[in-house]
């Protein structure tokens, strides 16, 4: 396995469709961002779940250069940070024309073999 144990259960979450965010077992806080421990209460006994992966736009990127040969065919893209209803905050690809503030929907798409979120904007407004 060449991943590090902390982004596994969120990759093999993307591979079957679904965006995965941890809690901690002990308080139940959501975690914003992967951790080792809980930032409320610092307990390590932290899970994962599968979000409804709805939320909001937080901020957005140009990306003009490739990364990766993958990427280059999908230059200039979109990043978009989202705050997600669950209280994760998740980096994906966004769909064209996305605004700061905008409700959007997390969905995946595989890239060279590698499973990307992509934000498009929610199908239920003012939700
Ligand atoms: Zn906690």
């Amino acid at each position: 396995m060449s991943q590090s144990a902390l982004s596994t259960p969120f990759t093999d979450g993307l591979a079957q469709g679904r965006v995965r965010c941890q809690r901690c077992a002990h308080c139940g806080a959501v975690q914003r961002l992967a951790r080792h421990a809980c930032t409320a209460c610092g307990a390590t006994a932290l899970e994962w779940f599968d979000a409804q992966a709805g939320g909001r736009v937080f901020a957005l990127t140009e990306i003009r250069r490739a990364p990766t040969d993958a990427f280059k065919a999908l230059v200039p893209y979109t990043l978009a940070l989202v705050d997600l209803d669950e209280g994760a905050r998740v980096m994906g690809h966004a769909e064209a024309g996305l605004a700061i503030g905008d409700r959007v929907q997390a969905g995946v798409f595989v890239l060279d073999g590698q499973p990307l979120i992509r934000f498009t904007r929610s199908a239920t407004p003012g939700a």
